[in-house]
């Protein structure tokens, strides 16, 4: 009877390591899916970065164009504002005769 206690003992014992054993994989893979949560959301929010800094950038660009008006004519066709020694339209490819 003592050996079939000490038996019933380890086996408690082995039932217990393995359900701490599978807490502690799902507390892995818990964290694991947290993680890679965290890594989306910081990719996007660098992409946003990215897109507000060439939003910046674009601004930027049309209006030191826009305050630089001397260097500037309409194309005829898109009526988009290029530098006046363009001999191609940026937006239309619409070419300028030579002068
Ligand atoms: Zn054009």
């Amino acid at each position: 009877m003592a050996s079939l206690g000490l038996i019933g003992i380890v086996v408690l014992a082995f039932i217990i390591f393995v359900v701490y054993f599978i807490f502690k994989i799902l507390q892995f893979i818990i964290q694991a899916i947290n993680l890679y949560k965290k890594i989306l959301e910081s990719q996007e929010a660098i992409q946003e970065l990215l897109q507000g800094i060439s939003e910046i950038t674009e601004n930027y660009e049309s209006a030191h164009l826009l305050f630089d008006s001397s260097l500037i004519k309409k194309c005829p066709d898109c009526k988009e504002m290029i530098k006046l020694e363009a001999k191609i339209c940026r937006y239309c490819q619409h070419k300028f005769p030579n002068e």
